[in-house]
């Protein structure tokens, strides 16, 4: 717990553009990580332009254009259940920082464990390290052929908006809303299955309508039977540090829809409930209805 407050101050200082936290990673580091600690925010930020060049536009084989899009939202607001189905139905795919930091995490190793520290006290990990992870993400898909993308969880903060526009050109960020009362309850509700990382919720929101809001109503997304036995939990998702990385939300990632707004590339969306209810609301304010309704057809 010390360790982590240690190295959170570090890290919430305005010396983040500089190499202290590549000073911290490297400090911390013994035995053998697998990203390189010595990585400063300069290289992180070269090695990013490199693999991002070649997500200028090309034309995207399966649906005929290309996305670079970006989803910002609280944790618990879904990010990543939008994020992945507009993934399969624009055929780009979805980068998720949050599943890069845990599959990095689950290797052995001191720097990981104390990056495990900050993740499940629900801090920021520093800019350089989840630069160097999306960079060696976006190389990897680029040797396969990937173009685009839909980030989801990155950026997280101004300096990594800044970096993001420097090296690649985003045209659309969705900034998802759903009433703060949902948030908390939506998290402490996630479940994994374990064996194939499918997420469910067993949450059943209901929260009454008054004169200012109606009332909203998210289903459970219950696993089916052969999930069932396998679920986790992620060990960030408690209540206390579910409260935590919603005050990082708004201290560190709220400036960050602030940037794109002033850039006219924000599209806010408040979602009105749960999946049902929303994506087909979402696919109209994307003006991708058509495309849905053309794939269900040939379904
Ligand atoms: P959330 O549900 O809070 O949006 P994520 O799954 O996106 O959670 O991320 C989990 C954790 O991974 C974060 O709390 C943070 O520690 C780390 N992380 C993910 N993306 C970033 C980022 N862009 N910058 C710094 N830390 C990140």
């Amino acid at each position: 717990m010390a360790v982590s407050h240690r190295l959170f101050r570090l890290h919430s200082s305005t010396t983040v553009k500089n190499t202290f936290s590549s000073f911290l990673i490297r400090s911390l580091s013994s035995g053998p990580p697998t990203l390189d600690p010595a990585i400063g925010l300069e290289e992180a930020t070269a090695q990013l332009e490199k693999s991002s060049s070649s997500l200028s536009p090309s034309p995207s084989p399966s649906k005929g254009r290309n996305f670079h899009w970006v989803f910002l939202g609280c944790p618990g607001v879904g990010k990543g259940t939008y994020a992945s189905r507009l993934s399969s139905l624009l055929g780009v795919p979805h980068i998720a920082t949050g599943d890069l930091v845990r599959d990095e995490l689950s290797s052995s190793g001191l720097l990981s464990s104390q990056l495990k520290e900050l993740v499940n006290h629900g801090k920021l990990v520093p800019d350089e390290f989840i630069i160097s992870l999306l960079s060696k993400r976006l190389q990897a898909g680029k040797e396969k052929g990937e173009s685009g993308y839909i980030l989801d969880g990155f950026p997280r903060t101004v300096t990594q908006a800044e970096i993001l526009e420097g090296v690649t050109n985003v045209d659309l960020v969705i900034n998802l809303k759903l009433r703060e009362e949902a948030l908390l309850a939506k998290c402490l509700g996630r479940r994994i299955c374990s064996e194939c990382g499918a997420n469910y919720n067993v949450a059943c929101i209901d929260i009454k309508g008054d004169d200012v809001s109606p009332r909203m109503y998210m289903p459970p997304l219950l696993p089916p039977p052969n999930c069932e036995s396998k679920l986790i939990c992620r060990a960030d998702d408690t209540e206390e540090v579910v409260k935590e990385r919603l005050r990082i939300y708004n201290k560190m990632t709220q400036p960050v829809e602030e940037f794109y707004k002033k850039r006219g590339k924000l599209l806010e969306f408040e979602l009105p409930g749960g999946i049902p209810e929303s994506w087909p609301r979402l696919l109209r304010a994307l003006h991708l209805e058509d495309l849905y309704d053309k794939q269900s057809a040939i379904a």
